[in-house]
């Protein structure tokens, strides 16, 4: 019986605290499932994504702008912001557009 109150105080504690997933995590997750995607086929190309509406991070810019072709390439190979956002919890990656930096910096 006092087994049991322990217990409802934990879960009750547990509650009250949002989880929040490591940044870096997160990071290693988007670019698992990017690279999962581009497995099973083509990615869209970054212009096509840009054109619909998509922000694109600033390397990803750079790359949209090359001749056709090279802007189908996997955007976590291209955006420098993958290697840090990866492996540090506080990554100085700030650019707008960049999911890594909004896994870092991000309200959630
Ligand atoms: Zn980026």
């Amino acid at each position: 019986m006092e087994d049991e109150r322990l217990f409802e105080r934990l879960a009750a504690a547990g509650a009250a605290a949002p989880a929040r997933a490591p940044a870096r995590l997160k990071a290693r997750i988007y670019s698992a499932l990017v690279n999962r995607m581009a497995e099973t086929g083509a990615l869209r190309t970054l212009a096509a994504s840009k054109a619909d509406g998509g922000r694109l991070c600033v390397f990803e810019e750079a790359v949209a702008l090359l001749p056709a072709g090279a802007g189908s390439k996997n955007p976590c190979r291209i955006c420098h912001a993958r290697v840090l956002g990866e492996r540090l919890e506080r990554a100085p990656i700030f650019w707008p557009g960049c999911p890594y930096a909004e896994f870092h910096h991000g309200s959630d």
